[in-house]
């Protein structure tokens, strides 16, 4: 299994990074995570779009659904050029009337995610926790190959994280915030807290992603080795890594 990261920003993406994102890929079909600004250029220079096979996505805040518009776009001319048949899956929830906009035309189509079932995407088997956001959003467990992945989307803390992330191969944890922001900024995770997540789920490696575009990111990193003994690296576009 493959992971490549497109993007590691919250909010807006810089000249050098799209919003947070990343894309999967196992027994050749490719899957899609978060569609923020910026994603739909990036993925471009790692897959062909007509052999892009999903997307899913976490929640529906601009950063994560930004280029969703222009993928829907890519579809209907993929669809015009006779590249594709059937309409692209968006996988989402449907707590939003946003979900209604996932399908287009018959050129995508929107796909309900729920906590309350596990799904199949491809080779990847799904499940899902709520996270808290001040939208409702969804942390999700990807499994293939034995391999665990756990992706906590946007949240704060939230202590059922830990047994829905334990004991995952990778977890790539939101950090959107330095200690010090602390109870000033809500529905996000501080670099510290990404790292307790990590120790008291018992995950194997720690990526910290949906980065602030200030200060210093190295920090983040020092707050979650403060507290996790796992190897911790920040995402950037573009890293890839194999869970074999
Ligand atoms: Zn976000």
């Amino acid at each position: 299994m493959k992971i490549t990261f497109l993007g590691k920003y919250g909010g807006y993406p810089g000249k050098e990074s799209p919003t947070s994102s990343f894309l999967l890929e196992f027994e050749g079909f490719h899957l899609l995570v978060d569609c923020g600004s910026g994603v739909l250029s990036k993925v471009q220079s790692y897959v062909d779009l007509k052999d892009l096979d999903a997307c899913i996505l976490s929640h529906y805040h601009h950063d994560h659904i930004a280029d969703v518009g222009c993928l829907q776009y890519a579809m209907l001319v993929e669809n015009k050029l006779g590249k594709r048949i059937e309409p692209f899956p968006i996988y989402g929830h449907k707590r939003d009337s946003k979900f209604d906009e996932l399908t287009h035309d018959v050129y995508t189509e929107g796909r309900e995610i729920s906590v309350d079932r596990s799904i199949a995407i491809g080779p990847f088997n799904l499940s899902f926790c709520e996270t808290m956001h001040p939208v409702y959003c969804l942390a999700m467990k990807i499994q293939a190959n034995g391999k665990t992945i756990l992706y906590t989307a946007d949240t704060e803390w939230k202590e059922e994280l830990i047994s829905f992330a334990r004991n995952a191969d990778v977890l790539i944890s939101e950090a959107s915030i330095y200690k010090e922001q602390f109870g000033v900024v809500k529905g996000h995770l501080t670099g510290e807290e990404a790292g307790k997540l990590a120790k008291q789920a018992e995950v194997k490696q720690l990526f910290l992603t949906h980065l602030p575009q200030y200060g210093d990111q190295e920090k983040l990193v020092e707050e979650a080795k403060n507290v996790y003994g796992g190897p911790v690296q920040l995402v950037y576009p573009v890293l890839e890594i194999f869970i074999n």
